[in-house]
């Protein structure tokens, strides 16, 4: 039998925050953002969820490949564009649409040999100093680019630092606009934080949003909204199950470095996860699981291949009982990732995208 930990993909809960961000910005086409491996969901399990995208969007080349391997004919973006001249060809090749964040990338286009002139987005540094033209560059790239018969239509981007907090959106936004007033072509602004909070504001529903992490079910500002405000549904869930039972007496300790001592008698459960599986070891005593699909704790540290649970408010769990370290449980109770990763002092994208490939995956129907 295979070691009793499996993540379940759910298509059902893909397809309703898609049209969760679709109902955010109803005028917009949809960009579902599969980088990194579709957030460490895997390109192959959400592929069939996500085919009512407009487009997928990621930056590896090679998931470019897996995306036009599973049949994908529409529009794939690359965000982040060309590392090297000979990534173009394969562009060429498959049809891929490109980001265009710097000089040499022009330089790289300007030398390339095509038959089909490529659809460019053109981005602007608005702020957030990763990449793209500062504003006051942005046009004569345009021009730049506009100018070369390798190039077809060019759609203008930027991205936001802050959509998700208090600093908000309207400084970087006033400055695109500025930029880009009489420039044509489709504007492409939004990540899920922006439209999700920033719904109402025309210019953020321009053309193309490019959510990725409302897409999974996690919240982009948690805590101060959590999935569940935004009407979200989680995409992956972990479930193991209980292998061991022990019984503790006062004093005595669980686990490497016996940071957790029983206050008195108690039921501790050994699960199969650990974070050779992903779970974060930083989790502390009292991070959030679901035992049997009702809400316990984990105590001591976590380890290698397994963490402990107690098992003291559950009675009729043990061997066998299946733990929810996060996402849906068997019985239908939901634990937020974005809960666990607040316990790690980080993020759900972070615990998404480390799911081991050690974990075997399902995909539910
Ligand atoms: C990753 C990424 C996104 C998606 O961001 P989320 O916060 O996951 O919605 C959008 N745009 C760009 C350029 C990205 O790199």
């Amino acid at each position: 039998m295979p070691r009793p930990i499996q993540a379940t993909i759910h298509p059902q809960a893909l397809r309703h925050n898609l049209n969760r961000v679709r109902l955010a910005a109803p005028d917009a086409q949809v960009w579902a953002v599969v980088k990194a491996n579709a957030y460490g969901h895997g390109i192959e399990h959400v592929f069939e969820g996500l085919r009512g995208a407009d487009g997928f969007a990621l930056l590896d080349l090679s998931e470019a490949q897996r995306v036009r391997a599973l049949g994908w004919r529409g529009p794939i973006l690359l965000l982040e564009g060309a590392f090297e001249a000979r990534d173009l060809e394969l562009c060429s090749r498959l049809n891929l649409w490109h980001t265009v964040h710097c000089d040499e990338q022009i330089d790289m286009l300007a030398l390339h040999k095509t038959h089909e002139p490529h659809r460019i987005f053109l981005k602007m540094n608005s702020g957030m100093n990763r990449l793209g033209f500062a504003p006051q560059r942005f046009r004569s790239a345009w021009t730049r680019l506009n100018a070369l018969p390798q190039v077809d239509e060019i759609s203008l981007m930027t991205h936001f630092s802050d959509a998700d907090g208090p600093k908000g959106i309207a400084a970087q936004m006033a400055l695109f606009e500025e930029a880009t007033r009489d420039l044509p072509g489709e504007r492409s602004l939004s990540n899920s934080a922006a439209a999700l909070r920033h719904a109402q504001d025309g210019a953020v529903k321009a053309d193309w949003i490019r959510p990725g992490i409302a897409v999974y079910g996690s919240s982009p500002d948690f805590p101060e909204n959590n999935a569940s405000d935004w009407h979200l549904q989680p995409v992956m869930s972990l479930n193991a199950q209980v292998i061991a039972v022990q019984s503790l007496q006062a004093g005595d300790s669980v686990g490497y470095g016996s940071s957790f001592v029983a206050d008195g008698a108690m039921r501790i459960g050994v699960v199969a996860c650990g974070y050779a599986d992903g779970y974060p070891r930083i989790c502390p005593t009292g991070t959030p699981v679901l035992v049997n699909g009702q809400r316990g704790r984990t105590v001591g540290r976590v380890s290698m291949d397994m963490l402990t649970v107690d098992l003291s408010p559950f009675p009729d769990a043990g061997v066998g009982s299946t733990v929810t370290l996060w996402g849906r449980s068997v019985s239908g109770p939901v634990l937020s990732i974005d809960e666990v990763a607040q316990k790690a002092g980080t993020v759900g994208y972070e615990l998404m995208c480390a799911l081991a490939p050690r974990v075997p995956v399902v995909v539910a129907d």
